[in-house]
C-alpha cells in the first residue's frame, strides 16, 4: 500500500479502500480504513454512552449499592473495564444479599399497586356503584362500561388508553344522564295526568278536591325522596278515604233499595185493596138497583159501610206505614249527608292542615317518629324549632281574621322556600309552627332560624296595599339520644317563651 501523507489523500484512499473491500460506508469502517492508511493504531472503541445508559437503569436500594454505582460511574468515565467489572460485581452481590435477607418484604413490594393503579381502581369502583342509577338497557353501553372497568383494573394499564376510554365513557354518560332526566320529566308529566284524571272522575266528591290540589302541588320538581314519600302518603290517604266512602255509600244505597221495594209493595197492596173495594161497591150498586124496599137496602148498606170502613182502616194503616217509610228515607238521607261531612273532616284532619297545607299535629307526630328513629339508627343530630308569630292577635284584630289567615300562608311560603328539602314544617297550633331539622346540630339550627327571620324581613306580607312585617320568636332544641319528642318540644317551647320575654323577634337555644 502506498504511503499517503496529506489528510485529503488519506481520506480519498480510505473511501477507495471501503469500495474495494466492499465494506458498508459506516463511520466506524471509514475511521478504521483512515487510521490504517494514516498508520494510526486503531484504538478499540469504548462504548461509554451505552455503558452510561446501563448504569442509569440500575437503582441503588442501599447506601452501599449507591457507593458501587458511583464507582461504576467513575470507571466508565475512565474507560476502565476492570473498574466497571469490580463495581458491577460488588453491586450485584449487595443486591442478592438484600433479597436473601428480605424476601417477603421485597415480594410484597412488587405486589403493592402503584398510586396510579390505586386511583384507577377507585375510579372503577365509583363507576360501578354509579351504574344502577343509569339503568341503561343499551347493550353497547354495557359492553363499553365492562371494557372500561377491565382497563381501569388492569395492573399493567396504559394510561393513554385509560384516558381515551374515560373520555368516550364520559360522552356516553352525558347522554345517559340526559336520558334519565328526560325519563323523570316524562314520568312526572304522567303522574300529573293521572292525578288530574282522578280529580275529573271524582268531581262530585268535593272532599277530594283539597287532596288532589295538594297532590298536584307536591309532585312539582325538584323532587326529593322526602317529597315523594309525602306524595305516597297523600295518595294512600285518598285511596283509604275513597274505599271508606265507597263501602258506606254502598250500605246506604242498599238500605234505600230495600225501603223503595217495601214502598212499592205497599202501593200495590193499596191498589189491590182498593180494587176489592171498587168491586164490592160496584156489586152493591148493582144490587141497589134491584132493591125495591128499604128493608132490603139495609143489609146492603151495612155491607157498603163495612167495606168502606175496611178500606179507610186499610188506608190509614197504609198512610202510617208510608209515613214510617218516609221517616226512614229521611234518616238515611241524613246519614249519607253525615257520611259526606265525616269524609270531609277526615280528609282535612288526616295529616295536613287545610289552611296552610303543611303537616298538622298528626302528621308531625308521624314525622317525629320517623326522624327520631333515623337519628338513633344513624347516630346523627336532630334539632327542632318551635316558632310563634309575634303579636298575631293584634294583626287579627286590626286587619281581620281572613287577613290573619293569609299572613299564616305567607309565613309558611317564606319558611318553605328557605328550608332544606330534608327539613319538615308542621303547624303545631293556631300561629305556632314546628320545624324538624335532621342532621343538624343545635347551633346550626339556631343559625337557620335566624336566617329565616332575616328572610321574613326581606319578604313583606302584603295586606291589600299595606306592607306588613311579620316576625316570630323561636325556641330551638337538639334532641338528646334517649329523649322523647314531647320533652324536646317542651324544651323548645320554654326557650321560645324566653325569647318572647326578652323582647320577641329572636331565637333562643334550649
Ligand atoms: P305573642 O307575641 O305573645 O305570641 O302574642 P300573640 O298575639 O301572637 O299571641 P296569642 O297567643 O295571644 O294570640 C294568638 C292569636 O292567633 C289568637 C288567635 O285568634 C289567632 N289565631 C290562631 N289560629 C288562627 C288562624 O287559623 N287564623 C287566624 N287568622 N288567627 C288565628
Ligand atoms: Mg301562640
Ligand atoms: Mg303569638
Amino acid at each position: 500500500m502506498t504511503q499517503h501523507n496529506k489528510p485529503s489523500d488519506i481520506a480519498r484512499e480510505a473511501l477507495r479502500q471501503l469500495a474495494l473491500r466492499k465494506l458498508p460506508p459506516t463511520p466506524l469502517n471509514y475511521q478504521e480504513c483512515y487510521n490504517e492508511i494514516a498508520g494510526i493504531i486503531n484504538p478499540s472503541v469504548f462504548p461509554e454512552a451505552h455503558l452510561r445508559q446501563i448504569a442509569l437503569a440500575l437503582n441503588a436500594h442501599s447506601p452501599e449499592q449507591k457507593i458501587q454505582l458511583d464507582r461504576l460511574d467513575l470507571a466508565i468515565g475512565r474507560g476502565s473495564w476492570q473498574g466497571i467489572e469490580t463495581a458491577l460485581v460488588a453491586f450485584c452481590k449487595l443486591q442478592a444479599a438484600s433479597q436473601d435477607t428480605a424476601v417477603a418484604p421485597a415480594a410484597a413490594l412488587t405486589e403493592v399497586p402503584s398510586e396510579a393503579n390505586q386511583f384507577l381502581a377507585k375510579l372503577a369502583q365509583m363507576i360501578e356503584s354509579m351504574l344502577p342509577a343509569l339503568e341503561s338497557d343499551d347493550a353497547g353501553f354495557s359492553s363499553q362500561v365492562k371494557g372500561l372497568l377491565q382497563t381501569l383494573r388492569d395492573p399493567t394499564v396504559d394510561l393513554h388508553r385509560a384516558q381515551a376510554d374515560l373520555t368516550n365513557f364520559s360522552y356516553r354518560l352525558t347522554y345517559a344522564a340526559e336520558e334519565q332526566a328526560e325519563i323523570k320529566h316524562t314520568l312526572l308529566k304522567l303522574l300529573h295526568l293521572i292525578i288530574e284524571n282522578i280529580s275529573k272522575l271524582t268531581l262530585a266528591d268535593s272532599w277530594l278536591d283539597g287532596q288532589i290540589f295538594a297532590l298536584l302541588n307536591a309532585v312539582n320538581p325538584p323532587l326529593t325522596l322526602r317529597r315523594l314519600d309525602e306524595v305516597e302518603q297523600r295518595i294512600r290517604e285518598v285511596m283509604r278515604q275513597q274505599e271508606a266512602a265507597k263501602g258506606r255509600s254502598l250500605q246506604a244505597q242498599e238500605e234505600m233499595r230495600l225501603m223503595l221495594s217495601a214502598f212499592i209493595e205497599r202501593l200495590s197492596q193499596m191498589n189491590d185493596s182498593s180494587a176489592v173495594f171498587q168491586e164490592k161497591l160496584e156489586t152493591s150498586a148493582r144490587q141497589i138497583e134491584n132493591v125495591h124496599s128499604i128493608e132490603d137496602l139495609a143489609p146492603l148498606l151495612s155491607d157498603v159501610i163495612g167495606a168502606t170502613r175496611a178500606m179507610a182502616d186499610e188506608t190509614a194503616s197504609s198512610r202510617e206505614q208510608l209515613h214510617n217509610l218516609q221517616e226512614k228515607v229521611l234518616a238515611t238521607e241524613a246519614e249519607i249527608a253525615k257520611l259526606h261531612l265525616e269524609l270531609q273532616n277526615a280528609s282535612t284532619s288526616a295529616r295536613h292542615d287545610p289552611l296552610t297545607n303543611v303537616l298538622n299535629r298528626k302528621g308531625l307526630d308521624e314525622s317525629l317518629v320517623r326522624e327520631i328513629a333515623t337519628m338513633r339508627r344513624k347516630d346523627t343530630a336532630l334539632s327542632l324549632a318551635l316558632l310563634d308569630i309575634d303579636n298575631f292577635k293584634k294583626l287579627n284584630d286590626e286587619l281581620g281574621h281572613e287577613t290573619g289567615d293569609e299572613a299564616l300562608i305567607h309565613l309558611v311560603t317564606v319558611v318553605r322556600d328557605n328550608l332544606r328539602p330534608q327539613d319538615t314544617l308542621a303547624r303545631y297550633g293556631g300561629e305556632e309552627f314546628v320545624i324538624l331539622m335532621p342532621e343538624t346540630l343545635l347551633n346550626d339550627a339556631v343559625t337557620a332560624m335566624t336566617r329565616l327571620q332575616r328572610e321574613l324581613t326581606k319578604n313583606f306580607f302584603l295586606a291589600g296595599k299595606e306592607r306588613i312585617l311579620i316576625t316570630f320568636s323561636a325556641g330551638v332544641a337538639q334532641l338528646a339520644l334517649a329523649e322523647s319528642s314531647a320533652d324536646a318540644i317542651k324544651r323548645a317551647d320554654q326557650a321560645m317563651y324566653l325569647a318572647k320575654r326578652a323582647g320577641k323577634n329572636r331565637v333562643m337555644a334550649s
